[in-house]
């Protein structure tokens, strides 16, 4: 239990790559504060289990990543119950699917706002302290869209190129204290935001749902293999420890060979 006396936030934590990632912490016994929407009890078993598991505190905030007043409350009120964050996970985000000419604003907006300027809102929030402590780990779940673009995705592809840059950035200035900062960008990983955008997909390309998970999902992955959440958590875990203290301001894919092409 490499993590034990440690705290994290993970934001985007009641489902998918997220829940796999606040698993992985609290299995190697970190206090972990988990977020996002879903149903009440569901997140309670989880929060119980994750409790359970790290012998540490489990919270649940349901901060909404599109609000940066309710980012600011929720890392405060981590920072009082842990006593201060020493990981942070910038992992919440959202997708829609349209062409350019008929993607709607609102979508737009709120895909900018959860999938890139909360991680903006949660660094500028969790620095000081671990300036001040002189130890941190900031990770960012990016996606292969960081590094390229898929048709459709106008706003997705723009907010994960944006948190590759952003990475980096905040990495450059809080190298001198030891905190790292980094990206984790998977390819296709099977969670319900890839579940859900099938059906959008069909409808703008004119396909059956097989169709879309093997020659629009799987295509660009020469694996073709899904992503799992674990392999994602378990590189999240590697760059927490110490030994990845010289590891920050990279984005690393975990895509199946799909950015490689
Ligand atoms: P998911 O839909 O299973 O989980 C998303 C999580 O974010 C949920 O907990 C949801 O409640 C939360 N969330 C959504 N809107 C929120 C908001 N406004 N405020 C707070 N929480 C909110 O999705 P996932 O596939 O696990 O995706 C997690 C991250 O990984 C996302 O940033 C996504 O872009 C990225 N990613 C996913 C894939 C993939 O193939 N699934 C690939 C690359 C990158």
């Amino acid at each position: 239990m490499f993590l034990k006396g440690k705290s994290a936030i993970v934001t985007g934590s009641t489902s998918g790559i997220g829940l796999a990632l606040a698993k992985a912490l609290a299995a190697e016994g970190a206090s972990v504060m988990i977020n996002g929407f879903g149903d009440a009890d569901a997140i309670e078993t989880e929060r119980v289990a994750l409790q359970a598991a790290s012998g540490a505190k489990a919270l649940y905030d349901g901060a909404d990543m599109a609000k940066p007043d309710q980012i600011a409350a929720m890392v405060a009120r981590a920072q009082d119950a842990f006593g201060g964050v020493d990981i942070a996970i910038s992992n919440a985000g959202i997708q829609h699917v349209a062409p350019i000419e008929d993607f709607p604003v609102e979508k737009w907006d709120a895909i900018l706002a959860i999938n890139l300027s909360s991680s903006f809102h949660l660094m500028r929030a969790v620095v000081p302290g671990m300036k001040a402590r002189g130890w941190g780990r900031i990770l960012t779940t990016a996606s292969a869209h960081s590094l390229v673009a898929s048709p459709n995705k106008a706003a997705y592809v723009a907010a994960k190129h944006g948190i590759a840059g952003l990475t980096k950035t905040v990495a450059l200035e809080t190298a001198p204290f030891g905190v790292t900062v980094n990206c984790i960008s998977p390819g296709y990983v099977w969670t319900p935001l890839v579940e859900n955008q099938i059906p959008d997909t069909m409808a703008a390309r004119g396909l059956t749902r097989e169709q879309v998970i093997n020659d629009v999902l799987l295509a660009a992955q020469p694996t073709k293999q899904f992503v799992l959440p674990e392999q994602v958590a378990a590189l999240a875990l590697f760059l927490c420890r110490d030994e990845a203290a010289s590891i920050t301001g990279a984005n690393y894919s975990m895509d199946g060979g799909w950015t490689a092409a």
